[in-house]
């Protein structure tokens, strides 16, 4: 019953998943209507309890990627990029997790910080400095919630290719590990390529800890204050896919 979702659910995403002559309401968990995921999990949760979803979509066996954005709750706009991709057509030639919000809490109150006034970009157990005020880095590495749900989440799916949106900067940060990956994404994506140095050294963030430790590339992407609706929504989904040679089906 799940795959005739799956299979007619392209145009209309409200399919039922009919649960005749079942009794297990877990099945309704289970299953999604949307026709590109192939699967889903709750990574972790907030300081305020809320749920930080990940949904998996494409084929298994390509170029693994993972797309994280809403790190900052008042950087609301690139969440729709990962978003679109979620809940379009099918994807192929890739190998997609997407986390659309990273930060639920601050989300909810639109502020860069997370419910216990921590900046999550300053908090990786990487080059951790006691950082305070704007940068706010937490009591010690990987204090929040947060953090260990996306760092054991990173150990568990060991992506080879990260991006992490952000704004309002507008580039594609240069000074990262693999610099010909650097160029490949800003050219598809449209962005100029810029140096993002956290204003000297960068400490405790997210790419700097996945970078250093694992075999994989963690980018940092950041778009403007205002990006348009439809640059986030329809071009910037075409784009992202366009790095891997992946698309959506037809
Ligand atoms: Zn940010």
């Amino acid at each position: 019953m799940v795959a005739l979702a799956a299979v007619f659910g392209t145009s209309l995403y409200a399919v039922p998943t009919t649960s005749a002559g079942s009794s297990d309401a877990s099945a309704h968990v289970v299953a999604d209507d949307r026709p590109a995921v192939i699967g889903k999990r709750v990574v972790g949760r907030s300081v305020r309890d809320r749920p930080i979803r990940a949904w998996h979509l494409g084929e298994r066996g390509k170029p693994k990627v993972l797309l994280i954005s809403t790190m900052h709750g008042d950087e609301p706009h690139t969440r729709q990029i990962l978003e679109a991709l979620r809940d379009g057509r099918p994807i192929h030639g890739i190998d997609l997790w997407v986390l659309p919000t990273y930060n639920p809490d601050g989300r909810v109150r639109h502020t860069r910080k997370n419910a216990r006034g921590v900046d999550l970009n300053r908090n990786f157990p990487n080059n951790w400095v006691d950082l305070d005020g704007a940068y706010e880095s937490g009591p010690r590495p990987a204090s929040e919630p947060e953090t260990r749900a996306v760092m054991r989440f990173l150990r568990d799916i060991r992506p080879r290719w990260i991006l992490s949106f952000h704004q309002p900067l507008y580039g594609v940060d240069t000074v990262t590990k693999n610099k010909r990956f650097s160029r490949k994404v800003a050219r598809a994506l449209n962005l100029p390529r810029k140096s993002f140095t956290c204003g000297g050294a960068c400490h405790g963030t997210m790419t700097g800890w996945y970078n250093n430790r694992f075999a994989g590339a963690a980018l940092t992407v950041e778009y403007g204050p205002h990006p348009s609706r439809r640059r986030m929504q329809v071009t910037a989904p075409r784009q992202v896919l366009s790095i891997w040679g992946a698309f959506r089906h037809r």
